[in-house]
């Protein structure tokens, strides 16, 4: 994810702008990427009035630049303790945001297994957003598709790759409808990752469109 684009993504977090699965999504990103912080306690401070100012208009790639010029004169590197993890051995962790929706941990989840991938959808209470955990075994794909809304994805263990790069623990990747993608776990490790969808996602392989009317992702 480019840093405006993330920043972006932190200001309406700070700002209280964003709908509570996507919110968590950013809570849980800052847990483990302890270098977001200073930016996003700059943009807490200023978030409010900053998105009011710049609402109408495209945002401006240099405010960002003035603000983290500003945030690394102010702050300086933080050092942030270690994210509360789960306490289960063996389990994947989950950040602490999460894990209060999660509160048995992922064992404790409705797991439906297409293959080598696994899903459990969580219920937040947010209508027009899905919210999943994903888990892929190394070296698995997802289907290939592209998207009828948008789709935010953070990866909580392991990594994946697609066309647009490489998503390591703690990164974001946002798609829409200008992504047609096919994330495949990296072949050593399992990947977790965390999705928000606002709608369905579309199947693009060459076979696989055929099936969307019968899919519901
Ligand atoms: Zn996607």
């Amino acid at each position: 994810m480019n840093p405006s684009t993330l920043d972006e993504l932190l200001l309406a977090h700070a700002a209280g702008r964003l709908p509570l699965p996507v919110d968590l999504l950013v809570a849980s990103h800052l847990t483990l990427r302890p270098e977001s912080r200073p930016a996003h306690a700059v943009f807490e401070q200023l978030g409010g009035a900053l998105l009011e100012e710049i609402d109408p208009e495209p945002l401006d790639p240099k405010a960002f630049e003035r603000l983290r010029d500003r945030l690394d004169r102010e702050t300086g590197p933080e050092e942030a303790p270690a994210p509360p993890v789960e306490p289960s051995a063996g389990a994947p962790a989950l950040p602490a945001p999460l894990l209060a929706y999660v509160p048995e941990g992922i064992g404790g989840l409705r797991w439906r297994r297409y293959g080598r991938i696994a899903e459990a959808v969580l219920d937040l209470g947010s209508p027009g957003f899905t919210t999943r955990l994903v888990r892929a075994e190394p070296g698995a794909a997802l289907f290939r598709h592209t998207h009828e809304g948008l789709e935010a994805t953070l990866v909580l263990e392991g990594a994946y790759r697609d066309g647009t790069g490489r998503y390591g623990p703690g990164d974001i990747e946002l798609a829409d409808g200008a992504v047609d993608h096919r994330p495949t776990a990296e072949p050593d490790a399992p990947c977790l990752c965390l999705t928000v969808t606002s709608a369905p996602l579309r199947l693009t392989g060459r076979f696989l469109r055929f099936l969307n009317p019968f899919v519901r992702l």
